[in-house]
């Protein structure tokens, strides 16, 4: 077996030594070829074996479904069997194999293009988001038709779980609705072929603390199912079938790096204050309650971003007033007083509902996400400030405010919890009717008239994930353009002093939640710069806190200034570098 290394960006940091698992992403796949006359026959064969293939398939699970499993997912399984036996899927294609002389895979795809266009159609949103279904059954289909295994099936997620073997999983992208789902199941790495830095699948990478890779470009075409092969997160390097002295070299890589982050387990308990005394809080980020103990055990002051996005993910309906409530609740309580800081719903962009889902405006990221999508989807904001209200008497609750770009909508949004609140003490149930209400400054418009929000509001939070990709322009899931997402830009670090001076000119607080905030070579430039809170994924807690440990505050406020006197970003990196070893 020939061995080989591929590189790509590293997005979460360790080593991990397992067997690949291809994931498909069939409809990539797919392409046009035409057949001669003599072939159409055996064609529509192939398209109707590959159908009932998949009818059985989902047979066998709905069957094999639980009692307790959720009605909704047997429901779910139900009307991708109905789609499946619907003509439009199972003949239309055979005419158009027949019409056109195509491939199969090819008519089946431009079979769903058009029943998807007629789904958009639909005035009734519940019925216009079931293309979603259709698209996931032809991907089916056409991963049949391709043969290849189906994507992360339940049984793979299972047997990654039970299995000895270390399972890596390797895709051409993986969406943030995919990647949640890890959580719950023992993958050892993950890599992809596009996706960068910031992305939200290499940022829940960095929370499941697995080594992670994405940018590999060809990855999935160069890697076979079941090859063995080392993920070195830290250097983006993947080394596929490494010879015996490679893998020794890189075990003992790998139980360096496990020795390095049980030594810092030492100052789990010691406060985050620097050699002269200035004390910093540090705050954990996490997507979903249950990642509480992980916050409990980096020994973290707080939660100081809670995405509540990843509840509204891989599910057809959106969670209920109780359910949300229930889910925050849980977080407050667990906390026991600790400040819980919730951010509202922050969907858009690259974290869609669910990973199949066709973005179809023309530029995600600028378009109706965040709280431009809470403010045109009233009553979906109103259920989550009312169970966001509610939770708040159980623990310490702070609401944020994703993407505020004008006044206008913070202005809207005050009045949407105005609204929330009244609702709620007409039906006399409890809540903390002082609850702290906080902005993500994270659109440059925002940073550059922070005063102006810091007025309104009781504290900032930096999203630097966003204020880098707006700033600069550049797409921060773009694997093509991530040389050049680079915080350290004068521009972006411009506009993180002014959100913190507007902060101090005020007296509210400022906190940075992005991955600034964690990674631990900017510490000392950050809390130079006057910052006292980082929020960050509980496992880069330990490394900040070390840097602190180090640091003189007298000291990292004179370089601070020094680095922001400049202007060329490779000089600012070398003073920073440079700052950060002494
Ligand atoms: C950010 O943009 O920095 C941020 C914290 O929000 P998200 O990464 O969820 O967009
Ligand atoms: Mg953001």
């Amino acid at each position: 077996m020939i061995s080989f290394s591929i590189h790509g960006v590293g997005v979460s940091s360790g080593i991990a030594v397992g067997h690949a698992q291809l994931i498909s992403n069939a409809l990539l796949e797919v392409v046009h070829y035409q057949l001669p006359k003599y072939l159409i026959d055996d064609e529509i064969k192939r398209f109707s074996d590959a159908i009932a293939t998949v009818t059985n398939d989902l047979e066998l699970i709905h069957s094999s479904l639980r009692n307790n499993s959720p009605a909704e997912l047997s429901a779910f399984i139900g009307t991708h069997l109905m789609m499946l036996a619907d003509k439009s899927l199972s003949e239309i294609p055979k005419d158009i194999i027949k019409n056109e002389q195509c491939n199969a895979e090819w008519a089946i795809k431009l079979q769903m293009d058009e029943i998807v266009n007629q789904f958009e159609q639909i005035e009734d949103e519940y019925l216009r988001e079931r293309k979603q279904d259709v698209v996931q059954v032809v991907e089916r289909v056409i991963k049949v038709l391709l043969g290849h295994p189906s994507q992360l099936t339940t049984d793979q997620q299972t047997s990654a779980q039970h299995s000895e073997r270390k399972v890596i999983l390797v895709a051409h992208d993986i969406s943030p609705a995919d990647a949640i789902q890890f959580k719950q199941h023992q993958f050892a790495a993950f890599i992809t072929d596009v996706g960068g830095v910031t992305s939200h699948t290499a940022i829940l990478a960095r929370s499941l603390n697995i080594p992670s890779i994405v940018a590999l470009q060809k990855a999935r075409d160069l890697i076979n199912d079941g090859e063995l092969i080392i993920v070195d997160g830290s250097q983006g390097v993947v080394i596929v079938n490494p010879d015996k002295s490679i893998l020794t070299e890189y075990k003992l890589r790998q139980d360096q790096w496990e020795i390095e982050q049980q030594k810092l387990q030492r100052i789990k308990l010691t406060k985050a204050v620097t050699l002269d005394g200035a004390s910093i809080e540090l705050f954990a980020n996490i997507e979903v309650p249950e990642d509480v103990a992980k916050v409990k055990a980096a020994g973290a002051t707080g939660i100081g971003l809670y995405r509540t996005e990843f509840l509204f993910m891989n599910r057809r309906e959106m969670p209920d007033e109780e359910e949300q409530y229930i889910a925050y609740k849980t977080v407050a309580e667990d906390m026991k007083g600790a400040e819980v800081t919730i951010r509202t719903l922050d969907l858009g962009a690259d974290k869609q509902m669910n990973p199949d889902t066709v973005v179809t405006c023309a530029n995600p990221a600028l378009g109706l996400r965040a709280i431009r999508l809470c403010l045109s989807e009233p009553q979906i904001f109103h259920t989550q400030l009312r169970a966001l209200l509610r939770a708040s008497h159980y623990g310490n609750i702070k609401i944020l405010i994703p993407m505020l770009s004008t006044l206008a909508e913070l202005r809207q949004t005050k009045l949407m919890l105005e609204r929330a609140k009244l609702s709620l003490r007409k039906q006399n149930i409890p809540f903390n009717e002082n609850i702290a209400l906080g902005g993500m400054i994270e659109v440059p418009a925002a940073a550059i008239n922070a005063e102006a929000f810091a007025q309104e509001l009781d504290f900032l939070s930096i999203g630097t994930n966003d204020l880098i990709q707006y700033t600069l322009a550049i797409d921060r899931t773009d694997d093509t353009v991530a040389h050049l997402y680079n915080p350290l830009h004068p521009s972006v670090l411009k506009l993180i002093l002014m959100t913190i001076k507007a902060g101090e000119k005020l007296g509210k607080s400022v906190s940075v939640c992005g991955e600034m905030a964690g990674d631990a070579k900017l510490t000392k430039l950050l809390i130079g710069m006057g910052l006292r809170q980082l929020s960050m994924h509980p496992s880069h807690i330990l490394s900040v806190k070390q840097k602190i440990l180090q640091s003189e505050m007298s000291k990292l406020n004179a370089n601070a200034r020094k680095v922001l006197g400049l202007t060329d970003i490779e000089k600012i990196e070398q003073l920073v570098a440079k700052y950060n070893d002494i």
